[in-house]
C-alpha cells in the first residue's frame, strides 16, 4: 500500500544556509516554547477491541509557534532530543498527562491509562525515576494507571543501564510498552528478560491490512508471539473497519487510529468517555 509508514514530512527546496538558519530559528523558538505556554498536547483513544471501550489514551504532544502555526512533533521531537529540551520537555509531558488522567478519574469515576512517550535520552536520564514518581506525587496518579512507551532502539542501547532504569520504573508500579514495535532492531531476547507488558504494533504493519498477505503474517505472529508471553498487544494507525475486523479475528487485544478515534483535545475525550459511560 502507498504510504505505508511514512511520515509526510516536508522537504524544503531552500539553500542550506537558509535551512540552517530556519533551523537554529526553530531551537531558539522552543528553548521558549515551554515558558511560554506555547506546548500542549492532544490524546488519542485507545480501545478494547471487543467492547470498543476507550481504556486508555496516548498523549501526543503539539507546538503552536506564534508565527508559523501548528508544528508537529516528528519536526521537533527530534530537535528536542539533539538539543537535551527533550528533557525538560518530556517532564512537562508527563505532569500534564498524568494530571489530565487524574482529573479524568475524578470527574468521571473512570480509570484511564495515560500513555506517554519517553525518548531514549529522556530514558537515559539519571533522574528518570524521580522525575516519575514526583509526577506521579503531584498529581495523585495511581502508577498502574501510567504508561510508558520505549522503542526498541532505547531497549537496545546499554542493556546494564537499560535493566537497571527498567527495574527502577518497575518498582515503581508503571506499565511498560514497547512502541512501534517490529520497526527497530528488534532482539526477542530482551522480551524475555524486560518486565515489558504490552507491543504497539507498528502502524506500517497494520497498513495496507487486509489485502497486504506478508503485513497480515507478521501482524499474526506478533499477536501470537506477545500472548505467549503474557503480554498485550496494540495495533496502532488502525484506519479501517476491515482492519479492525480483522484485528478482532486475530485476538488483539487493543485498537489505535484513525477510524477509532484522532488524537483530540481534552474536553473531546472527555465527552467520549461520558458518552460511553452513560450508554
Ligand atoms: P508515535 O508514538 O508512533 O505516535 C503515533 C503517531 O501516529 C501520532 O503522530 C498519531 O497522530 C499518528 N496516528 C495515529 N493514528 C493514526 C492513523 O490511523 N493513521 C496514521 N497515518 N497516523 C496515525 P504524531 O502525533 O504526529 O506523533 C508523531 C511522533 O512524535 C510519535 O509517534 C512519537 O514518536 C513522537 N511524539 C509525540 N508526542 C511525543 C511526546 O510527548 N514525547 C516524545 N518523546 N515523543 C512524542
Ligand atoms: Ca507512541
Ligand atoms: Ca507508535
Ligand atoms: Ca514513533
Amino acid at each position: 500500500a502507498k504510504n505505508c509508514g511514512k511520515n509526510n514530512a516536508k522537504l524544503y527546496s531552500s539553500s542550506l544556509t537558509m535551512q540552517i538558519m530556519s533551523h537554529v530559528k526553530l531551537e531558539v523558538g522552543l528553548r521558549k516554547a515551554l515558558q511560554n505556554n506555547e506546548l500542549y498536547l492532544l490524546y488519542q483513544p485507545q480501545l478494547d477491541v471487543r467492547s470498543l471501550e476507550i481504556v486508555g489514551v496516548e498523549a501526543l504532544v503539539r507546538w503552536r509557534h506564534p508565527e508559523r502555526g501548528i508544528i508537529s512533533p516528528t519536526e521537533f521531537i527530534p530537535l528536542a532530543e539533539e538539543t537535551g529540551l527533550i528533557v525538560p520537555i518530556g517532564e512537562w509531558v508527563l505532569r500534564t498527562a498524568c494530571n489530565q488522567a487524574r482529573a479524568w478519574q475524578r470527574a468521571l469515576h473512570r480509570s484511564v491509562r495515560m500513555a506517554v512517550n519517553l525518548s531514549a535520552k529522556q530514558f537515559k536520564d539519571e533522574n528518570l525515576s524521580q522525575i516519575v514518581l514526583s509526577a506521579l506525587d503531584e498529581t495523585g496518579l495511581d502508577p498502574k494507571l501510567l504508561e510508558l512507551e520505549l522503542t526498541e532502539g532505547t531497549l537496545m542501547d546499554d542493556a546494564k543501564a537499560t535493566l537497571a532504569t527498567l527495574e527502577q520504573l518497575r518498582g515503581i508500579g508503571v506499565y511498560l510498552s514497547i512502541d512501534d514495535f517490529g520497526t527497530g532492531y528488534s532482539s526477542m531476547n530482551y522480551l524475555k528478560r524486560f518486565d515489558v507488558r504490552a507491543l504497539k504494533i507498528d502502524r506500517s504493519f497494520i497498513c495496507g491490512l487486509p489485502q497486504d498477505s506478508e503485513n497480515a503474517a507478521i501482524t499474526r505472529a506478533i499477536i501470537a508471539m506477545a500472548h505467549g508471553l503474557k503480554m498485550a498487544v496494540v495495533a496502532e494507525g488502525v484506519e479501517t473497519d476491515e482492519q479492525l475486523v480483522l484485528l478482532e479475528e486475530y485476538g488483539c487485544d487493543l485498537v489505535q487510529g484513525y477510524f477509532l478515534g484522532h488524537p483530540s483535545s481534552a474536553d473531546t475525550i472527555t465527552q467520549m468517555l461520558g458518552q460511553l459511560k452513560a450508554t
